[in-house]
């Protein structure tokens, strides 16, 4: 889940926790309210009730014919009771069950009782009467004070549906305005490798705050990676022509007492093997110092066309490894010439290539090896496709490290720096390199470079 999705969410629990709190608390004393409003209008028609039957002999006429007139509007499912409490000895047959000698007792002890029975509501007064004492009952359905009720709880749960999308969604702006810098930050931190180490977050000036400190903290580390690369590079650099000299001096004799008629057969091939090391020493200074070369492609590069880069490099890996066979698949490749168009170094680009073809013609097996260039919209991949000893899962996030190689490379020739020299090359271009391989079934090594 996203931060600005979990910034929302927690907002909105946050939200739903209060909002249920207050409107429960809002629900039960509404919900006592009403019903404190309903046994007090209960009361009253107990009383008004009790008058009307109980006084009707003392009572004016018309006092009786007002109390009758208020006494008509009945109220719903309202019934009375009346029970002469002095002589009463048990409740008489027909009498509801919620009307107990216990209530009675109670009405008779403490004037006034409120109850509730399922639906029904009721209050029951004691009254004095020159006749006797009374306990008057009236009970109703309070079907005003539950429909109000359950509208109310129906807003609510409305309110409360509404109130939580409302804040889901301010939540996820909220979260989206907060962490808008951040992602800012993330963009531009991925644009940042090896190859434009230069490149800083931005720090606006007196900004104090974690993200005012993160985007210092990164561009400082940056400086001191910039500063280690540099120095890595400058060394490897230095050491690599300080070797090349004495290189190409041990090479040149070499030859030069290649060329003497009267050497022996052990000693010919003596010079021979030191001139074949000192060769591929040779190679290798010849790539340390191409790895140790400034990491951007210098001015603007001229337009050659990428499959004649192909073709030239197969026709010259057929003659280093003529046992094997090279197929080119050409079906991603566009017909017309005008898209085959690169514009980039082509001297990289075919170091670059040679590096990842000759590994693969090296540890095939002699299993042929494929070529396959896909052009598209904004890209071009360049895959090469082997069926060789294949690189172990653990081995695959290191072999891009200088000098690293795979335990099952032992055997082949090699020094480790042919893939981050390859790394390095499409990162100036501002492509990728990407491996996927099965250990002894094969690697697919692929190239992409933007347009
Ligand atoms: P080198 O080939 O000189 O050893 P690289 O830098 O080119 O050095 O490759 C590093 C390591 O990656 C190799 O030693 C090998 O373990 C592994 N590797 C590269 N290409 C392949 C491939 N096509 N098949 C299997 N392993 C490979």
């Amino acid at each position: 889940m996203t931060l600005r999705n979990r910034i929302a969410l927690t907002f909105m629990l946050a939200n739903f926790a209060v909002l249920v709190l207050v409107l429960v608390l809002l629900y039960i004393l509404t919900r006592q309210y009403t019903h404190k409003e309903f046994f007090n209008r209960l009361e009253d028609r107990a009383h008004i009730a009790a008058q009307a039957l109980l006084e009707k002999d003392e009572l004016a006429h018309q006092l009786i014919e007002e109390i009758n007139r208020r006494h008509s509007r009945t109220l719903p499912q309202e019934k009375e009771y009346f029970f002469l409490l002095d002589s009463l000895q048990k409740i008489v047959a027909n009498t509801p069950e919620y009307i107990s000698m216990g209530l009675l007792k109670t009405i008779d002890r403490d004037g006034i009782v409120e109850f509730r029975s399922g639906k029904l509501s009721g209050v029951g007064i004691r009254y004095e009467d020159n006749q006797g004492v009374y306990a008057a009952i009236v009970v109703a359905q309070d079907l005003y004070g539950q429909r109000k009720l359950q509208n109310l709880l129906r807003l609510m749960l409305l309110f409360l549906v509404l109130s939580l999308a409302g804040v889901f969604f301010l939540g996820r702006w909220y979260a989206w305005h907060i962490l808008q810098p951040i992602g800012r930050m993330i963009r531009k931190v991925k644009k940042i490798n090896s190859s434009n180490l230069h490149l800083r977050l931005q720090e606006e000036e007196g900004r104090k705050d974690e993200l005012g400190q993160l985007a210092h903290t990164f561009n400082r580390m940056l400086d001191r990676l910039e500063a280690a690369i540099e120095t890595q590079n400058l060394f490897i650099g230095n050491a690599s022509h300080q070797l090349k000299n004495p290189l190409t001096a041990i090479i040149g004799q070499v030859e030069a007492a290649l060329l003497e008629q009267e050497l022996s057969n052990g000693s010919r091939s003596a010079l021979q093997a030191i001139g074949e090391e000192a060769d591929r020493l040779n190679a290798l200074v010849r790539q340390l110092i191409r790895l140790s070369y400034p990491d951007n492609v210098n001015g603007q590069q001229p337009e050659w066309r990428f499959d004649e880069l192909i073709f030239d490099l197969v026709e010259e890996c057929k003659e280093t490894y003529p046992h094997n066979s090279i197929a080119i698949d050409f079906s991603g490749m566009p017909s017309n010439p005008e898209k085959l168009l690169y514009r980039g170094s082509y001297q990289l680009i075919r170091i670059a290539l040679t590096n990842l073809l000759e590994n693969a013609l090296k540890f095939s097996r002699n299993e042929q090896v494929k070529i396959r260039v896909h052009f598209m919209e904004e890209k071009l991949e360049v895959s090469i496709v082997d069926k060789g000893i294949g690189i172990d899962p653990e081995d695959q996030p290191h072999i891009f490290k200088p000098f690293y190689r795979a335990d099952n490379a032992r055997g082949y020739p090699g020094y480790g720096i042919g893939l981050p020299l390859v790394e390095k090359i499409a990162k100036m271009h501002d492509g990728r390199l990407s491996v996927s391989s099965e250990l002894d079934k094969g690697t697919v090594f692929s190239l992409e470079l933007p347009f």
